[in-house]
């Protein structure tokens, strides 16, 4: 049993539900499938949870919302309208989406996570219909009918462990199962949503659940790129790369794949690959346990913005025994999240997401309780850097790998404020500002996987030596 979801853009039109259905009957392993609420359908198009999300908005402030109201509809009507579907689904969607006007408002988050999931639970209703329409036999299934069970944060749950076990009763049913994306519920039975873009999440969830011989994700390019192509032209597409390479360059700023959903199907063994709606016969990415790392040690290079660093120093601060664990204690009681924390001998620096400083307050208060709680010698932050993330497990059976990243670098004239690595050895991670980002990809780029670049004098020694 293959398990198959089907990102936003797949299912934003009646155009891609006919693929989408097409892509089902092709293939009877495909007996559960994941569907995301209708994306874009061109560009400069609105997603409907954008849509919804603001729809929330309104609600909570008690503004008119009949126009986003409208709008909404529309995106499911005209689906069928198209598809020739009028087995009363559209009636259904409509009386659900004007009952989340009357939803009970004592919480806000809660009012915003029935919302926002409600673009996946109309569209996988609208989708079992149009299987149902096609005469095949397919039936929705709710998150908590199937016994998807998650942590109580609101837009940022987590999966419970029983889940998996709950899951397993889906095996025994028949037909094609249609299940909503980017939610479940919370042990008390409330609606909880992941973080956007989580229908990836479900479906890995699912995967892991029913034992599945393969997790299809199923979205709108024919493989994943080794670098961004909106900076790097025509990169190189990744036939193969491994779970941990998949989840750090999703971390990093690769879109494709959200960056929590690797981590249930990895577990479960069980082998992902990433596949185009479009072009279905495209073989795809396959993100697997071990790959052959000599022909490509590097298999992509990401880049993300938003970041900032706390810098901290203190003289003889290595002596200082607990400085470590105040200092992340402060960013904790102000409920901030941290990405590297690299460090030297009398200082140390804390990159966190920009995002999380929107409120100026938390960001001088932060500050002044560094200052007064740690008795530092001075701490200053650093905004507008950008994370760049050379990643390949292949870095651990090569020498010279992090040369030619730093080659790349001088070569862009770009200056590198921080180099972290781990001692796994997927990544490197270098930060540059935000502005220099893009040149330095190109120049990695052009470094690991450039036909003609020259290499310097250093670089060449250093592979000679080897
Ligand atoms: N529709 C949700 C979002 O836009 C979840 C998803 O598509 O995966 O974030």
């Amino acid at each position: 049993m293959k398990v198959s979801k089907f990102g936003g853009t797949s299912v934003a039109s009646a155009e891609q539900f006919k693929k989408v259905a097409q892509i089902i009957k092709d293939d009877p392993e495909r007996k559960v499938v994941i569907v995301s609420a209708p994306g874009k359908r061109f560009s400069g198009d609105t997603k409907t949870t954008d849509l919804l999300i603001e729809f929330g908005e309104k609600i909570l402030r008690n503004e008119n919302v009949e126009n986003e109201l409208l709008e909404i509809i529309n995106r499911y009507d005209n689906i069928a309208t198209e598809l020739g579907i009028n087995n009363g689904v559209i009636a259904e969607i409509t009386a659900n989406l004007h009952a989340l006007r009357e939803l009970d408002r004592s919480n806000n988050q809660r009012v915003m996570d029935r919302i926002k999931a409600s673009g996946e639970d109309n569209n996988a209703e609208l989708f079992a219909a149009y299987m149902n329409h096609l005469e095949i036999e397919a039936s929705y299934v709710n998150p908590q009918e199937a016994g998807i069970v998650v942590s109580d944060e609101p837009g940022n749950a987590q999966v419970l462990p029983e889940t998996f076990e709950n899951l397993k009763k889906l095996k025994l049913r028949s037909g094609v199962l249609i299940i909503p994306g980017f939610f479940g519920y919370s042990p008390d039975g409330e609606l909880v949503t992941f973080s956007r873009g989580g229908s990836d999440i479900t479906g890995s969830i699912v995967a892991a659940g029913v034992g599945a011989t393969l997790y299809e994700n199923f979205t709108d390019v024919d493989s994943v790129f080794s670098a961004n192509p909106a900076v790097v032209e025509n990169p190189r597409a990744i036939e193969e790369l491994t779970y941990k390479e998949m989840r750090e360059l999703s971390y990093a700023g690769f879109s494709v794949f959200h960056d929590e959903a690797l981590i249930p199907a990895f577990r479960a063994e069980i082998p992902v690959c990433i596949k185009n709606t479009n072009n279905p016969s495209a073989r795809g990415t396959f993100v697997v346990l071990e790959r052959n790392y000599e022909k490509n040690p590097i298999v992509g290079i990401a880049s993300d913005s938003g970041f900032c660093s706390i810098h901290v120093s203190k003289y003889l601060m290595n002596r200082e025994v607990g400085f470590g664990r105040r200092l992340l204690q402060i960013l904790e009681d102000e409920g901030l999240s941290y990405e590297h924390m690299p460090s030297g001998i009398d200082e140390t620096s804390v990159i966190l997401r920009e995002r999380q400083f929107n409120n100026n307050d938390t960001e001088t208060r932060v500050m002044e309780r560094i200052r007064s709680e740690l008795q530092v010698d001075s701490v200053t932050i650093k905004r507008n850097q950008a994370m760049i993330m050379v990643v390949g497990e292949g870095m651990t059976h090569q020498v010279g790998i992090s040369a030619k990243a730093t080659a790349a670098f001088a070569r862009a004239d770009v200056n590198i404020e921080m180099i972290n690595q781990g001692s796994s050895e997927v990544s490197m991670m270098f930060a540059v500002q935000e502005n220099d980002a893009a040149e330095a990809v190109r120049s990695l780029y052009k470094e690991y996987y450039g036909e003609n670049v020259e290499t310097d004098g250093l670089i060449q020694e250093v592979l000679e030596i080897k």
